[in-house]
């Protein structure tokens, strides 16, 4: 390809908007154009990346025996209703009506369209395991589209079903896609962690996450550093040191003037935030939900979201507060009665805590369940942190940050019970089919593969997924010797099956040498005077500094030694 013909073209300065540097680069390398947020296309550089990985993500779905199809984006509304996925989606999916006012959703997955297709097409067990899979478009309204490619409304999604005939055969089809799809992140030169993941408005029991660990990754896995656990932040468990356990003493009363937050109580009364109870309020599909945790810990909002089970779930406002009754800052269940309440465990591990005391400028000294208060729900609900105790092994957790590039979920018999998808056994009994739901999003994968290889002057593509692998840079082209060498040296390595980027352009070295850089082919060919001159050509890897001058009539040879061609 001729640069002076590709379409689109390098910026000299970072767009002000994007965030983290896979967006900057791609913008600046004019590979992705922001349409709206979160809204892209992808120019013919970025569309040549994401084509070689859509091959990479093919060919390992072709392997363990995964059939292609392709479903519709655009979808009748009922489906959705019938699952009640619409209530789990809510807001995240997009609809609209057609001119007869049907209401069609435009697809952020497909587990309801494709269980359809395999109630139609399966009767017997021996039509059982399917893998059927597909390349296409996905929609989901994000609240917050950001970070480029990262989080979009609209993306290309690989979205893999499993369907087998009971719950050891999806263990084995569970565990091939998982084995397939570390494969794909090895060829697309991302070394990858499988974590446990939440199921979210998917469904289903086991799931997990392939996350690519970089600092600017939006996701936090906490990992053991002993045993193999490892879980994303939002599901992950830990063992809490728990707290000293004294006689229990009587509840007392002590003021608390002005004081309502747990720093200020803690400060106040001089003792550490594990010796209190926290009250936080929410409102669950409508519902208020008094929530309570130790002192010194977070709300985890998933693991709360599930413990609920509802569709909505938000902070209460302090006006819902109020007319509930509660008084916020001194609030605590001892004495709190006709309120849903939740409790995390971290609770009953102290004893003698200090809590509100439903008044105001007031708390409570020497509170302790069960004896002073009752909840509805007991259980885990609190956020891991490192430091804490692996729930596997108890040594100590650690934490670091990735980004999702690839989520699986055992969904059992979750759609089949839904849908009606059944089939026969052996036997001539009838029997729910057990499914799997695999994705990986394209569009992410290309950009956590920017986030790990770049430096500062630009994107450093891993040899399998770079739109060319070869940079053909002639350097003086005020010297009719270089342009001809230039165009020869392009022509032959083109004959000989190499996919060559050609910087034809009259710009200036400098010019050139940094847009090299920026757009990031994996090798760079230098020519100027004094390489002609020499007979030979300047060979570069983009990720390393050292050069090599290689004979003409050996460069050929040496790019797909290089390249393991
Ligand atoms: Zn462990």
């Amino acid at each position: 390809m001729r640069l002076s013909k590709l379409f689109g073209k390098t910026l000299r300065q970072t767009p002000a908007e994007a965030e983290n540097v896979s967006h900057q680069l791609l913008l600046k390398a004019g590979m992705i154009h922001q349409l709206a947020a979160g809204i892209y296309s992808y120019l013919p550089l970025g569309w040549r990346a994401l084509r070689k990985i859509e091959n990479i993500i093919r060919e390992e779905m072709d392997a363990i025996g995964g059939q292609e199809l392709m479903m519709p984006v655009l979808q009748p509304l009922e489906i959705w209703t019938a699952t009640g996925r619409d209530l789990a989606f809510g807001k995240g999916l997009f609809t609209l009506s057609d001119r007869r006012d049907r209401k069609l959703v435009l697809a952020p997955t497909h587990e309801e369209v494709i269980t359809q297709l395999v109630r139609r097409n399966v009767q017997s067990y021996r039509d059982l395991p399917l893998l059927l899979y597909q390349i296409q478009t996905k929609f989901r309204d994000e609240p917050r589209p950001r970070g480029g490619l990262l989080r979009v409304r609209e993306f290309g999604m690989k979205d893999l079903y499993s369907f087998d005939t009971d719950e050891e055969a999806l263990d084995v089809s569970y565990h091939k896609v998982i084995q397939a799809y570390q494969r794909i992140y090895e060829r697309c030169g991302l070394p990858s962690m499988v974590v446990e993941a939440d199921s979210g408005a998917i469904g289903g029991k086991d799931s997990h996450e392939f996350m690519v660990i970089t600092e600017s990754g939006e996701d936090q896995v906490i990992y053991c550093s002993k045993c193999n656990y490892s879980a994303n932040v939002e599901r992950a468990e830990s063992v809490k040191l728990p707290g000293e356990k004294e006689e229990l003493l009587p509840i007392e009363e002590v003021a608390t003037p002005g004081m309502k937050t747990i720093e200020e109580v803690t400060g106040f009364l001089r003792i550490p935030k594990e010796k209190t109870i926290k009250a936080v309020f929410y409102v669950a599909d409508g519902e208020m939900v008094f929530v309570a945790i130790r002192g010194d810990l977070e709300v985890n909002e998933v693991k709360l979201k599930n413990t609920l089970k509802c569709h909505e779930l938000r902070l209460a406002t302090d006006e819902e507060v109020a007319e509930a009754g509660l008084v916020a800052g001194s609030a605590s269940l001892a004495g709190v009665t006709g309120v849903k309440s939740v409790a995390d465990p971290s609770i009953t591990l102290g004893t003698n805590l200090v809590a509100g005391a439903n008044k105001p400028d007031t708390h409570l000294k020497n509170v302790n369940y069960p004896r002073d208060f009752e909840v509805d729900l007991m259980t885990d609900i609190a956020i891991a942190r490192a430091g804490e105790g692996c729930p596997r092994c108890r040594e100590k957790l650690l934490s670091t940050r990735g980004i999702e590039v690839g989520h699986v979920f055992k969904l059992g018999t979750l759609f089949s019970d839904r849908l009606g998808a059944t089939y026969v056994d052996q036997s001539g009994v009838e029997r729910p089919i057990y499914m799997g739901c695999y994705g990986i999003g394209i569009g992410r994968l290309l950009a956590a593969a920017i986030e790990q290889n770049h430096d500062e002057k630009g994107i450093i593509w891993p040899i399998p997924i770079a739109p060319y692998l070869v940079h053909l840079c002639p350097l003086s082209m005020d010297n009719e010797q270089v342009v001809s060498a230039g165009e020869r040296l392009y022509l032959q390595l083109k004959d000989a099956g190499l996919e060559v980027l050609y910087d034809d352009r009259l710009e200036s070295p400098g010019v050139k040498l940094n847009d090299a850089d920026l757009l990031g082919m994996p090798l760079r060919l230098i020519l100027s005077t004094r390489t002609v001159s020499s007979g030979s050509v300047e060979v570069k890897k983009r990720k390393d500094k050292e050069t090599a001058l290689v004979p003409w009539e050996e460069v050929e040879d040496r790019i797909k030694a290089i390249l393991c061609l």
